[in-house]
């Protein structure tokens, strides 16, 4: 059909409208999907390489979708952030993640820090402050067991106004983490301005460490120049002993990934890691 001359334009201007369409009814059934609780965090466990102890959690939004089941965050974030939906549903995740912390403190998980994404939209447009102060007023939870993971991107963009913000979230107590470490920016400039407490190395490079020397020498220089900034070091993404064991030997503090658990739900997680089994 693209082919035949004159219909080319009406094709062309159909198949716009179809996506138009589509990106209306995704906005649409997110937000239809916030406001019917549709979403649920899933929490995946953050081990220390030394000892083996249980020292974080992520948590991971999924839709829980009446016809599809579990949708996963690739699927709809995207879209989210398009449509600034991002930002109503990161102020849900930090209150839900917080409340949650709170719920894991009492089975027992004590001094667990628990870690929420932002996206930069929530910087740019929403008022971050003031959803941190929120999620933490409401659920009683203390700041020091919360922390914010951003991405390179939200560090260097408008970043004088970022910068104060990202101070005095810092001042409040909660710790800061750089996700995707290694993947967004290449000028490390932003390290010596933004105080954070770790970096997160990206799993692009975590994943065939044992088996690719390039991804081997540039994890084992994050690790060493995170140390040298006083920067604590997580790896993701590991999925093998083998990498578990080259992590330890360059003296990664903490690791995360499927060789310890898939991200699961709160009850599962509960089971699973702490002493004492009361939700
Ligand atoms: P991310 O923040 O880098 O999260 C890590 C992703 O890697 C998660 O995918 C996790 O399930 C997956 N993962 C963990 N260990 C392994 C492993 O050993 N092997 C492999 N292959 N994958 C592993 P998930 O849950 O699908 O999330 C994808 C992305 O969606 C996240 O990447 C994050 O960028 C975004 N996201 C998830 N939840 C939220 C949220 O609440 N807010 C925002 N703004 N973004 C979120
Ligand atoms: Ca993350
Ligand atoms: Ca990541
Ligand atoms: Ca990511």
């Amino acid at each position: 059909a693209k082919n035949d001359g004159g219909n080319a334009y009406r094709f062309f201007n159909q198949e716009m409208n179809e996506e138009a369409q589509e990106r209306l009814a995704m906005h649409f059934g997110l937000r239809q999907a916030l406001e019917k609780g549709e979403f649920v965090l899933h929490y995946q466990p953050q081990i220390e390489l030394v000892g083996g102890n249980l020292v974080g959690v992520e948590a991971l939004i999924r839709w829980n979708h009446p016809e599809l089941g579990l949708v996963p965050p690739g699927r709809f974030i995207p879209a989210a952030e398009e449509n600034g939906l991002i930002v109503p549903m990161g102020e849900w995740v930090l209150l839900e993640a917080c409340r949650q912390a709170v719920r894991f403190q009492k089975a027992g998980l004590s001094r667990l820090v628990v870690a929420v994404n932002l996206s930069a939209l929530q910087f740019k447009r929403g008022d971050i402050e003031q959803s941190v102060r929120l999620a933490l007023d409401e659920s009683g939870l203390a700041p020091e067991l919360l922390e914010l993971e951003l991405t390179e991107s939200i560090l260097i963009g408008d970043t004088e106004r970022v910068l104060s913000t990202v101070m005095r979230l810092k001042k409040k107590g909660v710790k800061l983490s750089i996700d995707d470490f290694g993947t967004g920016y290449s000028s490390l400039s932003y390290l010596k301005r933004f105080k954070v407490d770790k970096l997160k190395i990206d799993q692009s490079f975590v994943r065939n460490l044992a088996h690719d020397v390039e991804d081997d020498a540039i994890v084992r220089a994050i690790i060493q120049m995170g140390h040298s900034l006083g920067l604590r070091t997580i790896a993701e993404g590991v999925e093998d002993q083998p990498v578990m064991d080259r992590l330890r030997l360059y003296h990664c503090d903490e690791l995360q990934g499927y060789f310890i658990s898939r991200p699961i739900p709160a009850a599962a997680f509960i089971a699973a890691y702490a002493p004492s089994q009361q939700a």
